[in-house]
């Protein structure tokens, strides 16, 4: 099966000149969907985290699938606002502005292997964030598995110093 044919690029979205891709046919097809969280459920295995970590939104939908299949705790980043108890946060830059990601306090435990599970790596900054919030709470980065890579959007090496899975690139 070639994932890549349940990927449909959307030039001019969310702004004009970006071409965003839409995982969404794959969501739609209930073998492309089993094939791409089997493949990520096989390398969490590998990583042999404790944990599995994903930001909102796309990420729980691949995350919470591979938890559930892995039978791993899942781990929730939200933006601003959204978890209701204690939190600890992280600002970072994004092209123009900041962003801030937030996870609940005690979430991670100290020496708890993680991986992250994401569907889209563009510039990086979002799993940077993430890798700040696990390391604030002494947690261990085990691996990070991205559906999606858009390779000119980074630096070549980014992330190379964990065990690193990329499914598509483009
Ligand atoms: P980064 O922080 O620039 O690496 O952006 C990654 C985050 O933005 C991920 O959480 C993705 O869900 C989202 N993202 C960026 N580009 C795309 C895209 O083309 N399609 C879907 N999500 C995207």
């Amino acid at each position: 099966m070639n994932l890549k044919d349940y990927i449909l690029n959307v030039e001019n979205f969310p702004i004009d000149g970006v071409g965003f891709k839409d995982v969404t046919p794959l969501l739609n097809d209930a073998k492309a969907f089993e094939f791409a969280i089997n493949q990520m459920a096989e390398f969490v295995i590998k990583t042999k985290a404790d944990v599995i970590v994903a930001p909102e939104a796309r990420g729980f939908l691949f995350a919470s699938a591979v938890a559930y299949a892995t039978k791993k705790r899942f781990v929730l980043i939200r933006k601003p606002g959204k978890l209701p108890r204690q939190v600890i946060s992280v600002k970072y830059d994004l092209e123009y502005g900041t962003n801030i990601l937030e996870l609940h306090k005690n979430d991670i435990k100290p020496s708890d292997k993680v991986v992250i599970v994401d569907d889209v790596l563009a510039t990086g900054g979002t799993t940077e964030a993430i890798i700040e919030l696990v390391e604030k709470e002494q947690g261990i980065i085990a691996g990070i598995s991205f559906l999606i890579d858009l390779e000119s959007l980074h630096q070549k090496e980014l992330f190379k110093q964990y065990p690193l899975q990329k499914i598509l690139k483009y």
